[in-house]
């Protein structure tokens, strides 16, 4: 899309060396305003597309993304500093969420419900236009897990994503339209949060809201919907726990532990930012995981071998860096030195729960550990916060297993395993950590509200 003339840009800047590569368009009230005019005008005719041909133009809109993962993947090493490895995944999940919410369109089934004298039946109705606000931490999968059921359910979107990490969105804009998608259905607004995100809020004709970032930000915004009752969905911040039981695989606990917090440098909403260890294991778990944290490669993000970059900008290692005063550091990994917003892997040692790095999110590559006496005392532990994103529990019982997982207050939870994410398995937060549930089967509803019509058969 153009952006008209008369507008600002923003530096884009390259974490890995602190050097401004680009500027994109920053977008006013006025240019907001005549996107989500234009998604307004073009709703109209998409839902109206057959539901066969609008899963044909998400299959093409993935196919097309298929044949970019490489570019798309190397704009965010660039743009955010993800190693080039998360980077390809990212591209190809944003290319499989388009393809898994393609099956939607002829599967959006409503029902026929017995009634007297006539036929009742529900439809799926997609809801309008949809503003998706994107954080900076994962670029391409959160926008994809918006547009792609949003679309899929016959709305059309506007995107903003944020203004560090605008090029892969602006670059999927484009390959919708090169995929067929008809103009004015999907279109990325780079610009502010507080001019362009903060007008899907206010203006009437987006009638959901779908926001991922801080839990302050969040709240202003479910308040601002509330004003036009707009829908929303809300993906927040975590404070995740990773539950180390005596009977656990502990080497395989403790190798798998560094890669739950330090991937993406910690700058993750699932991140398992609280290591829980049972007491009678803590001194053997931490012998395990020193090496394991001392291995983890900090490496130009470029690098093939690489599983940590730099952080996003100076301000979010500067607050990272805040966590470290009067903490007792355990041990740190390495990274590299000079220009870049470097931050080496770092342990903590929790002595109390009421630690400040052990309540808050961090975001960062920085975990901290706390021992528990027994399986009541790590469900106490783990529940003592606001969030409730994700977490893992490692342990042989299988009963204790079972039993921890439904204590656990948390969304999305992992046993033996630290991945919360399929693109076919819901997402989302548990009490401050959000509200509603991406991907998988329950996103799709979401983007739909339910109509009910009785026919009469007369008299
Ligand atoms: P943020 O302020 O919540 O930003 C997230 C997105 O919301 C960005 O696109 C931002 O735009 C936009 N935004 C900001 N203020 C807005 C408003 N008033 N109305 C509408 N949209 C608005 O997050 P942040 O400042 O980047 O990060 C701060 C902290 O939030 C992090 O350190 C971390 O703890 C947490 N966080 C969590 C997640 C997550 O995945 N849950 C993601 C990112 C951050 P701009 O581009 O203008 O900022
Ligand atoms: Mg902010």
């Amino acid at each position: 899309m153009t952006y008209g003339d008369a507008m600002s840009r923003t530096d884009v800047i390259n974490p890995a060396n602190g050097e401004r590569f680009t500027t994109v368009p920053s977008l006013g009230l006025e240019e907001t305003d005549a996107a989500i005019e234009r998604a307004s005008q073009a709703f109209a005719g998409w839902r109206q597309v057959a539901p066969g041909d609008r899963a044909r133009l998400l299959r093409r809109f993935a196919a097309v993304v298929d044949q970019h993962i490489e570019e798309l993947a190397q704009l965010e090493v660039r743009n955010a500093g993800h190693t080039i490895g998360n980077a390809r995944w990212e591209a190809g999940n944003v290319r499989d969420v388009l393809d898994y919410y393609a099956g939607a369109p002829e599967r959006l089934i409503g029902r026929q419900i017995p009634v007297a004298g006539g036929v009742d039946v529900t439809f799926h109705e997609p809801l309008g236009v949809v503003g998706i606000i994107v954080p900076w931490n994962f670029p391409m999968p959160i926008a994809g897990w918006g547009f792609a059921p949003a679309l899929a359910a016959g709305n059309t979107v506007v995107l903003k994503p944020a203004e560090l990490t605008p090029l892969t969105a602006i670059r999927l804009g484009e390959l919708a339209l090169e995929a067929g998608l008809p103009p004015g259905v999907f279109q990325v607004l780079p610009g502010k949060g507080s001019v362009v995100g903060q007008r899907f809020v206010t203006h009437p004709a987006v009638r959901k809201v779908c926001f991922t970032g801080s839990t302050e930000v969040g709240k202003s915004i479910m308040a601002g919907c509330a004003e036009q009752v707009k829908r929303v969905t809300l993906e927040l911040g975590g404070k995740s726990a990773n539950i180390v039981f005596a009977d656990a695989d502990l080497e395989a606990a403790a190798a798998a532990a560094p890669g739950a917090v330090f991937d993406n440098a910690g700058q993750d909403c699932c991140a398992r930012s609280r290591l829980l260890v049972q007491d009678s294991v803590y001194d053997k778990f931490l012998a395990l995981l020193e090496p394991a944290v001392r291995a983890f490669r900090v490496l130009d993000p470029a690098d093939e071998s690489a599983e940590m970059g730099p952080l996003i900008s100076s301000g979010q290692r500067s607050s990272v860096a805040g966590y470290l005063d009067g903490a007792d550091v355990a041990f740190r990994g390495s990274a590299p030195s000079g220009g870049g917003w470097w931050f080496p892997p770092t342990v903590l040692l929790a002595h109390s729960a009421t630690d400040r790095h052990w309540r808050e999110e961090i975001f960062g590559p920085v975990v901290s550990v706390l021992p528990f006496r027994d399986e009541a005392d790590a469900i106490r532990l783990a529940n003592d916060t606001e969030y409730g994103l994700s977490g893992s529990l490692w342990t042989r019982d299988v009963g204790r297993a079972l039993r921890v997982s439904r204590a656990v207050e948390t969304g999305a939870l992992s046993v033996n395993s630290n991945s919360s994410v399929r693109y076919w398995t819901p997402f989302g937060g548990m009490k401050q950590s959000g509200l509603g549930r991406e991907l998988g089967p329950d996103a799709l509803l979401s983007f739909t509200d339910v109509k009910n019509v009785f026919f009469s058969m007369g008299d």
